[in-house]
Order: C-alpha cells, then sequence, then structure tokens
C-alpha cells in the first residue's frame, strides 16, 4: 500500500515485509510486548490489570520516549492478522478488563482484521501518542471503546524540537474532539471500570511547566469537564535523550503548579503519586 494512516503522509510504499516510511514498519504487525498492565489509571488497570498489546515503531518518534527499545530500536515479533487475533483471545482469557492497543497508528489495517477474526468480549482501548488523522481514526470507528490518547503539548517549537512535528497539537486536538465525538460521555461500571470514553493524557516534562498549562486551558475550553484528564508525572530521562533540559525528573514544585491550576479549572484531573516517578513504571520489553 501507499501509506497516508499518520500525519506524516509519507505516501511511502508498504506492504509484508518492506516499510519505507518514517516509522519504518512493514504492513505486517510487530508486536513487542504482550501482558496485563497494572499502572494504568485506575479506572483502566482495576485490580486485573488492562490487557495490553506494545506494537513496534512508531510515526511520532518522541525524543524522550520511555517506550524508547521498541519505538525507536525496532524490537518485537512480525506476526499475522491470525497470531494476532489470537493474541487478542489468549490475554483476554488472562481476565483483564480491557485490551489495549498501544501505538498501533502504522498497523491499523492489520488490527481491524485481527479484531474482526476475534471481537474481545471486553472494552477495546485505542491508546495513542495522540498524533493521529482523523480520517484513519474514523476507520477504528465502532471497533474502539475507549480512547487514551496523549496530549503532549502546545508549542510548535516544542513539537518540533522533541519529535519534529510541530503540527502535533493541530493534529492532537483534531484527534482529541474526533475521539469524544465517537464515544461521547464517559460511561462506568458498576465497580468504576471504564467502559466508554476518553481518557487525555498529559505527560509533563521537566521545565515545561507554562506549556502544560497551556495544555489544560485547551482542554478547559474544548472538552466536557467529566472527560478524566490523567496529570503524569512519571518522566524518566533516557539515555538516548539528547535534548537540553531533559534531563532530569519533574520536581514536586511542578507538579504541584499544574496540578492546582487544573483544579482551578474543575478539570476532572487524575493524579498521580509521586511513586509513579520510577524507572520501574517503564515497561520491561520482551516478546518471545
Ligand atoms: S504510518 Fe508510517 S509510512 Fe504511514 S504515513 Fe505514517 S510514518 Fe508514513
Amino acid at each position: 500500500m501507499i501509506c497516508s494512516l499518520c500525519p506524516r503522509l509519507c505516501g511511502a510504499e508498504r506492504n509484508a515485509s518492506m516499510g519505507l516510511g518514517v516509522c519504518q514498519m512493514s504492513e505486517t504487525a510487530r508486536v513487542a510486548r504482550v501482558a496485563p498492565h497494572m499502572w494504568e489509571e485506575p479506572c483502566i488497570s482495576g485490580s486485573r490489570g488492562s490487557g495490553t498489546i506494545f506494537f513496534s515503531g512508531c510515526s511520532l518518534g518522541c525524543a524522550y520516549c520511555q517506550n524508547h527499545e521498541i519505538s525507536h530500536a525496532l524490537r518485537g515479533k512480525d506476526v499475522t492478522d491470525e497470531e494476532l487475533s489470537r493474541l487478542i483471545a489468549r490475554l483476554e482469557q488472562t481476565g483483564v478488563h480491557n485490551i489495549s492497543f498501544v501505538t498501533g497508528t502504522h498497523f491499523v489495517p492489520a488490527i481491524l482484521r485481527a479484531l474482526r477474526l476475534h471481537k474481545p468480549g471486553v472494552p477495546v482501548i485505542w491508546n495513542t501518542g495522540g498524533y493521529e488523522r482523523v480520517e484513519t481514526l474514523r476507520m477504528l470507528e465502532g471497533h474502539v471503546d475507549i480512547y487514551l490518547p496523549d496530549l503532549k503539548h502546545v508549542s510548535p517549537r516544542l513539537g518540533k524540537v522533541l519529535c519534529n512535528a510541530p503540527d502535533y497539537f493541530d493534529y492532537a486536538a483534531d484527534a482529541i474532539l474526533e475521539m469524544l465525538r465517537q464515544t461521547g460521555e464517559p460511561v462506568y461500571d458498576a465497580s468504576g471500570m471504564m467502559l466508554r470514553g476518553v481518557v487525555i493524557r498529559h505527560l509533563m516534562l521537566p521545565g515545561c511547566t507554562g506549556d502544560s498549562l497551556k495544555v489544560l486551558d485547551w482542554i478547559s475550553q474544548h472538552v466536557p469537564k467529566e472527560t478524566p484528564v490523567s496529570i503524569m508525572r512519571q518522566y524518566t530521562p533516557i539515555a538516548a535523550c539528547k535534548v537540553k533540559g531533559l534531563d532530569r525528573r519533574v520536581t514536586d514544585a511542578e507538579y504541584d503548579r499544574v496540578v492546582e491550576y487544573a483544579s482551578n479549572l474543575q478539570l476532572n484531573a487524575l493524579i498521580q503519586e509521586k511513586e509513579a516517578a520510577q524507572t520501574a513504571y517503564i515497561p520491561d520489553f520482551d516478546m518471545k
């Protein structure tokens, strides 16, 4: 296929074994990790975990990526549509609350084919960096119950420096509005687990508090108040990131300022404990 799945709009040729686009991925889904994940938001992880399927490669490629091993180094195992559907079924059998596709944008056609072979009986989550085309999200309509998008930054300069995407915010903002259109208001079961809806995530970056406030301003002005907004403090410096200023964690003062701002805007903010800022929260990728 000639690919235009993500905002990079490479127009690159991709076939079953080769991919010439920015993401470097062929059309065949490559999976890096399949496992229950306990450290998502409480309404997503619950007591039995979220059934995460991490895909290799990424069309955004943030310099500080917390999943650098798979997004940049491209570790993982190629799987057929049938194999992917069996992975989904086996993960569901472990009793997880949901099936969560992590960074699957560049594999949307393969994921949809796998979902047609096995439709889980639990909610399906689309966990994304937010750099999505509305046209591609519409392909997912009716297949995804919960969207878990990042809204990373507003500034085009940050978009350029951190992920070579000065248009990041424009795409992410439109994508979140499309996700909200598809899901409507959040729906929970009796135990508080989300069944349908959108949870917006904002990973705070050191020294970028001013931009974080702009992210919250946009959410306040464009997103229904009941939408959960997860303010994350677990940013962990990685050796591969050479961007000045990103070599430390977020301070208590930075986090408290952003949380207070969210409170003043009366957002439905989900707050993270300080213990979350540990490397242990970065998944260990090992797909055998
Ligand atoms: S998914 Fe990959 S090949 Fe397709 S447009 Fe995006 S970066 Fe390019």
